[in-house]
């Protein structure tokens, strides 16, 4: 009776006191490293958190920009005519809807041209892709307008114009409103400028390729 304590107390206290110094241990040394870690810790994940959504916008930026081109291509080219890219032998019209007031004429500007209408304050639209290189009121007091490529030189006139020398404008674009502006004429010769009559532009298109005036009626179909 009194011998058997004494025996079975010293081995098991001694495997049990030694398990549970480790196991103390170890956790002592996961608190202790839990209370330094925090702090810096803390400062860390703070970081990252910031950093993260910065990164976010700055990929979102140049994604946005992309889609903006795109669609401008798609304009463009959807614009373009038939001759689909801005192709710079590609022409058209100055208005969805017109018809030719005069064959060709014009020799006394230096030049052949045509008058086409669409009704007082039709758009006017940009016949080619190029860039506006003229814009004054010429000798007779016509508004001219000036837009030319690599192929084309087309000079327009009488009409409100409202792009700026030195303007891109792609084949279509709105580039004016037609007006009777300078030397406009009625059926009898009488000067419209100021008066309701002689809405029309007058076109001149000159083909660098030959040196010399195109027909525009031919150009137009
Ligand atoms: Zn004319």
């Amino acid at each position: 009776m009194n011998s058997y304590p004494a025996p079975r107390y010293t081995p098991s206290i001694d495997g049990l006191t030694l398990a549970a110094i480790l196991f103390m241990a170890l956790i002592g040394l996961v608190l202790v490293d839990d209370l330094f870690a925090p702090q810096p810790g803390a400062a860390k994940a703070k970081e990252v958190t910031l950093g993260q959504p910065a990164i976010e916008l700055v990929v979102a930026e140049p994604t946005v920009v992309a889609e903006t081109t795109v669609v401008d291509e798609e304009v463009g080219s959807g614009q373009g005519n038939p001759s689909k890219s801005a192709g710079d032998g590609a022409f058209a019209a100055p208005y969805k809807k017109y018809t030719i007031t005069q064959g060709l004429h014009g020799f006394s500007y230096g030049h052949a041209a045509i008058d086409i209408a669409a009704g007082q304050g039709a758009k006017i639209l940009s016949p080619i892709n190029g860039e506006v290189t003229e814009l004054y009121i010429d000798q007779y007091g016509n508004p001219t307008l000036v837009i030319e490529n690599d192929i084309y030189r087309v000079t327009m006139m009488h009409g409100e114009y409202t792009v700026n020398v030195g303007d891109q404008v792609k084949l279509g674009q709105k580039v004016g409103r037609e007006s009777n502006l300078g030397y406009t004429t009625d059926m009898s010769g009488q000067l419209c400028a100021g008066r309701n009559c002689g809405y029309h532009t007058h076109l001149n298109v000159f083909d660098k390729r030959i040196g010399d005036n195109s027909n525009p009626l031919e150009l137009i179909d």
